[in-house]
């Protein structure tokens, strides 16, 4: 069992790892701020005066938060410089005093740089502790109005040694030897639940992070035109490099690498995109052909895809990781890929897939209650081996399931959890052992049914463990009751 010191001795290694590479002066901005309409010269002709004058345009309130983004990769220097305006409407119902934001390049030393922050298009005062970034109000924003918040800073990535499971998690954020990633790079606020500001803290393991969802326009722009960059979203290409558009998102995230290759296939209106490095392209076939089955399988089931596009990207680090519209695949299962369907690469990229529904659409606590997505996702392993290779399902169950211990409980927090392979075992597998019953007992029809419910009514929405058996309860009226007093520590 790893001690919490073991996390912060990671971050104190990240930060040496990174420090050295870091520039001490910065380049110079070349982002800049969305210009507004009004400061463009009109070339219209005039409208003459009319008797009755226009309505005034009515606002439309809005329903989600948008961030706007430009942003600038010095490939080579391993530095971004951003300038991001968030327009944030308070839905929470309540008069707030502050906004938190989440900052997570503020984990490693001058990884986060400030050097314009602006609320309500004045200069702000601000505290940054770790990944918490605090904006007190001078006046309340009262709820259903909406503040602007303009921020400009300089990211210097961290540097993660290949090969080293101590800088695992650092990995994913930051660069490689052939590879940039920025995930979470960008400062965002937070969800707000019952009067408080959702922020859990890291742990050695798992996910911590909760989103609200967002509209995000991102221009991304590159200093080397080798590089390839694969995103959450569809590039159009601009004079001012790539500018990408995600509705209702989570995560916006971008990889970048002069090595990629991509292969891609059109399903209906969503292209799914799979980049890879040279020498690759037998599993990265596999991985955009398991794409797009679990994109075709998982829609029927779940509902409608919420994105335009998918996108698979070999990841210079252990294990897959969701984001919106975006997965990242494990190096090592390219690696170990052996032409068949019974593999680690083809299971693990179903599950990335399946986030989208459950992680992207349907949000949870990913740190106090990671159950609700990795259960899912995990099962939906099983729904693709059913319908695409069920001569290959005993062998899934034997190979995923090759550690499970059932003597567990399915509602923890990932920091209940001893070890990495113990939150596996709790959350991800029992959780698949749990719908597995769950389903023989209410039947399929009701099972598939609560499924595409539970997904349309909290679509956008974060879930919560009361969510999940509140609609279930709806779809079924057999009880079981002695199945939920095995998996789950609390009443169900
Ligand atoms: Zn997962």
């Amino acid at each position: 069992m790893k001690s919490k010191n073991t996390f912060f001795l990671i971050i104190i290694f990240a930060l040496t790892a990174c420090s050295s590479s870091v520039p001490s002066t910065p380049p110079p901005v070349t982002a800049k701020i969305e210009q507004t309409a009004s400061s463009v010269p009109s070339t219209e002709t005039p409208i003459p005066p009319t008797e009755t004058p226009l309505p005034a345009p009515t606002e439309v309130p809005l329903e989600r938060a948008q961030y706007t983004i430009y942003a600038s990769l010095d490939y080579a220097g391993k530095i971004v410089e951003v300038e991001e305006k968030i327009i944030y409407p308070n839905k929470s119902g309540e008069s707030l005093n502050d906004l938190l934001l989440a900052v997570e390049p503020n984990f490693w030393a001058n990884g986060f740089l400030l050097h314009e922050l602006s609320v309500g298009g004045a200069s702000a005062n601000y505290s940054l502790e770790g990944q918490r970034m605090t904006i007190p109000l001078n006046t309340p924003l009262e709820p259903n109005q909406k503040i602007e918040i303009n921020i400009k800073y300089t990211l210097n990535l961290p540097f993660a040694v290949q090969g080293d499971p101590t800088t695992q998690r650092a990995r994913i954020y930051g660069y490689t030897n052939r590879q940039v990633n920025l995930t979470n790079w960008y400062p965002f606020v937070v969800p707000r639940k019952n009067g408080a500001w959702q922020l859990p803290n890291p742990w050695h393991f798992g996910e911590h992070l909760v989103y609200d969802t967002a509209d995000y326009k991102v221009n991304f722009t590159v200093n080397d035109e080798a590089v390839v960059v694969a995103a959450s979203a569809n590039a159009e290409s601009t004079d001012q490099g790539q500018a990408y558009t995600l509705k209702s998102g989570r995560a916006f995230v971008l990889s970048a690498s002069p090595d990629y290759k991509v292969l891609s296939q059109q399903v209906g209106d969503v292209t799914v995109y799979s980049y890879y490095y040279p020498l690759f392209d037998t599993p990265a076939q596999e991985v955009l052909n398991v794409s797009v089955r679990a994109l075709q399988l998982f829609s029927q089931i779940y509902g409608e895809y919420p994105h335009k596009s998918l996108t698979a990207v070999q990841g210079d680090f252990n294990d897959g990781m969701e984001y919106s519209g975006f997965y990242f695949q494990s190096n090592g299962f390219y690696n170990t890929y052996d032409g068949t369907a019974q593999n680690y690469l083809t299971f693990v990229s179903a599950h990335e897939v399946a986030h989208q529904w459950f992680f992207e659409s349907v949000a949870n606590d990913q740190a106090n209650e990671p159950w609700l997505d990795e259960m899912t996702a995990t099962y939906s392993e099983r729904l693709y081996y059913e319908n695409y290779h069920p001569e290959s399902l005993d062998w899934w169950w034997q190979v995923r399931m090759f550690d499970y211990n059932p003597n567990t409980w399915l509602d923890m927090a990932v920091s209940e959890n001893p070890s990495e392979r113990a939150y596996w075992s709790s959350t991800y597998f029992h959780g698949a052992h749990f719908l597995e019953e769950l389903r023989a007992r209410i039947g399929d029809e009701a099972f598939f049914a609560f499924l595409l419910d539970y997904r349309a009514r909290l679509a956008d929405k974060i879930t919560t463990g009361d969510d999940f058996f509140s609609i279930l309860r709806e779809h079924t009226d057999v009880d079981f009751s002695d199945i939920t007093v095995r998996y789950f520590r609390e009443p169900r």
